[in-house]
């Protein structure tokens, strides 16, 4: 038994002999990403289907509100928050990716 909890659950985690991070109750895997200094433990498929699926439609909201927008302001603070979603929607792939 880890000194991790499941992200979905809350559950404590266990690690397998093949090195994976296993969730007993809700039977999946999870991944364990370390950011600094800080354990993250993020995201078993549910989550991170779900993650992806809400910065896909932030992304749409935020091509529409670029699309509407005249104030040169306005769209930099709009890019910005863009290249955040963008920055994180590769993140959650990339994370997606290595299980
Ligand atoms: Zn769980």
């Amino acid at each position: 038994m880890l000194d991790l909890q499941c992200p979905v659950c809350s559950s404590p985690l266990f690690r397998l002999r093949s090195g994976e991070i296993w969730c007993v109750n809700c039977q999946k895997r999870v991944v364990i990403v370390r950011e600094g200094e800080r354990f993250l433990t993020a995201a078993s498929d549910i989550l991170l289907s779900s993650l992806e699926e809400t910065l896909l439609e932030k992304l749409r909201e935020l091509d529409q509100a670029m699309r509407a927008e005249k104030d040169i302001a306005k769209l930099g603070e709009l890019s910005s928050v863009l290249s955040n979603l963008l920055d994180n929607l590769e993140r959650v792939r990339r994370i997606s990716r290595r299980r």
